[in-house]
């Protein structure tokens, strides 16, 4: 299944080399050291043998944003990454209801779209009868999504409640605040956009400056969001191609 010479491969390792070498460029524009910023490969939507292809290029931390889809694929992954699974992080970049939370404790390494009290409480619940089950060794990793254009509709929380999420994130147990996520509005100037996240980002960090992770940037806009500050650019299209339109 991850058999690096196939064409299909050939296709993602050219790919993975591309979006390398555009992070690179964007770094190195923005006066930024690329080891401050990780390439997190977004999968959904693509099976599990394109996942062993960019774990066969030495890639180990990846994106899915359904979780159904993940943890079938993470179990159908679980073979090849037996040797050393504690080295493959799954991160759940999409969003996410409360009754998942049981199932996302199982599998997620992070989750980058936590926009509620109550979803923080649901996740903290499982990711703690997760570690004392044996299910987990570490807390769960949370990032607050930002809305930048306060549609809620859209996911996300308004920037004037952001700090007391992260208060309420920082109190909870079995789970760690690390850091903040947003996606642009659809058809808004992602320049503002990520500005915007920027400072809230900077606001977050004068009083929990542990949560040093800002998730931001994909395929069309990650040289923005370096030029922000992102640490996370999570990409999809640039190295796996087009989904299908109903994707989210
Ligand atoms: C799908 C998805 C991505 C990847 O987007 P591309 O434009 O394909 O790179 C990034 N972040 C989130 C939250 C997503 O759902």
């Amino acid at each position: 299944m991850n058999d690096i010479s196939s064409p299909r491969a050939t296709e993602i390792a050219a790919a993975l080399g591309a979006v390398g070498e555009r992070l690179n460029r964007a770094c190195l524009a923005a006066g930024r050291d690329p080891a401050d910023v990780q390439l997190l490969p977004v999968t959904k939507f693509f099976p599990a043998s394109d996942v062993a292809i960019l774990y066969g290029l030495g890639c180990r931390e990846f994106g899915e944003s359904r979780e159904q889809e993940a943890s079938a694929k993470v179990a159908e992954l679980a073979a090849l990454t037996a040797a050393d699974p504690s080295a493959v992080r799954w991160h759940m970049i999409g969003s996410v209801q409360r009754n998942k939370a049981r199932s996302i404790a199982q599998w997620a390494y992070a989750i980058h779209s936590v926009d509620s009290p109550r979803l923080i409480d649901a996740l903290a619940k499982a990711a703690t009868a997760a570690m004392a089950e044996g299910g987990r060794e570490q807390p769960l990793r949370v990032l607050l999504q930002v809305s930048l254009d306060g549609d809620p509709l859209r996911g996300g929380v308004p920037r004037d409640e952001l700090a007391e999420l992260a208060d309420h994130a920082e109190a909870a147990a079995g789970i760690e605040l690390s850091g903040l996520m947003a996606v642009p509005p659809l058809g808004s100037d992602p320049e503002r956009a990520f500005a915007a996240l920027h400072s809230a980002h900077m606001d977050l960090l004068r009083s929990h400056p542990a949560a040093k992770t800002l998730s931001a940037g994909m395929t069309d806009d990650l040289e923005v969001a370096v030029r922000y500050g992102s640490t996370c650019v999570r990409v999809g299209t640039a190295l796996l191609g087009s989904r299908p339109i109903t994707s989210n």
